[in-house]
């Protein structure tokens, strides 16, 4: 057996490199990224979003973890409709002119969660840079309207609002359990992954809403793949915990459609547990990272092992 070449991260550790298989854009995905066929169990979770008429990013976001997630009913809501006001070339939520604001939009999240008897919602929305204030009034509605009908814990997973301050103090006022927002990517890589996102202005967010609320955690994910160094990354990692993020989420970029970016590399599952055990030595009190993370997925599960311990398991889905 020929054994594998080796790279070198930044502080010395070592990881097997891809063979030319898996590193070569990807025509067919490689083993491990196979997920299970639709499950009987999914029916209940869309009917109660169709009879509800709400978006959840697990569809719009092509979410590989749907079958998973929607089996036990768990689901992303996303809020604001379902077009969105940036080209990001790596997401496949609809891009182009947005429609008004729902006003009972809150209110149907509310009834969905309370029907999937969820203990633990997690809300997403468009970027709604067409909003004066991007969309943070209907946040703090949503917010609020599913914490008062269930008394469920909430996660935010939001957009950066344009770097508008006000707007994520009123996110900020609607008391989440976990303000999350995605970095997404390398700064390199920004003006293709991420248009019209500037990786400063993700950093500043979440340096607010610890200084404004820094009792509440904060979270941040990136995907991996995108052709991103592992220097780079580990740079991300560093400016994430030098804003006090909390909590990481590290996943597989999976293209959604020949139209979006184009895979770099396809990192196996074991490349993803070093890098998160790496991650968790750089102080990040939770650290989910595996081919089928996403910033969502087993978010509750996450989050209540920080509160109940401080710490994350090692969490490698
Ligand atoms: S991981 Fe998140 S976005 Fe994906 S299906 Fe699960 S809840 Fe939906």
């Amino acid at each position: 057996m020929t054994s594998l070449p080796i790279i070198t991260l930044q502080n010395s550790e070592e990881l097997p490199v891809l063979t030319p298989e898996i590193s070569a854009p990807a025509r067919r995905l490689p083993r491990w990224l196979k997920r299970p066929l639709p499950q009987p169990g999914m029916a209940f979770t869309s009917d109660v979003i169709v009879d509800l008429k709400l978006e959840t990013v697990c569809e719009s976001a092509k979410c590989p973890n749907r079958t998973e997630c929607w089996s036990t009913k768990t689901a992303t809501f996303m809020i604001g409709g379902n077009v969105c006001t940036r080209p990001c070339g790596f997401c496949s939520v609809p891009k182009g002119k947005t429609e008004e604001l729902e006003l009972d939009e809150p209110e149907r999240v509310a009834e969905a969660a309370l029907r999937l008897g969820l203990r633990y919602v997690v809300i997403t929305s468009v970027t709604r840079d067409d909003l004066p204030d991007g969309g943070a009034e209907h946040w703090y509605r949503t917010v609020v309207a599913v914490r008062e009908k269930t008394g469920a814990q909430v996660e935010v997973l939001t957009p950066d609002f344009r770097g508008n301050r006000a707007a994520v103090t009123r996110v900020i006022e609607s008391r989440p359990d976990v303000f999350n927002h995605n970095t997404e990517t390398v700064p390199r890589l920004y003006h293709r992954v991420r248009r019209n996102a500037e990786y400063q202005r993700t950093l500043d967010l979440l340096k607010q809403v610890k200084d404004e609320a820094p009792e509440m955690p904060t979270k941040s994910g990136l995907m991996l793949g995108l052709g991103e160094t592992m220097d780079e990354l580990f740079d991300v990692l560093a400016d994430l915990r030098t804003v006090g993020c909390d909590m990481l989420t590290l996943g597989q970029y999976l293209q959604p459609s020949p139209e979006h970016l184009p895979v770099e590399r396809f990192l196996p599952p074991e490349e993803f547990e070093h890098i998160g055990t790496m991650a968790r030595s750089m102080g990040f009190s939770m650290v989910a990272s595996g081919p089928f993370v996403r910033s969502s997925y087993h978010a509750g599960e996450m989050a209540s092992h920080l509160v109940e311990t401080g710490h994350s398991p090692p969490l490698t889905p």
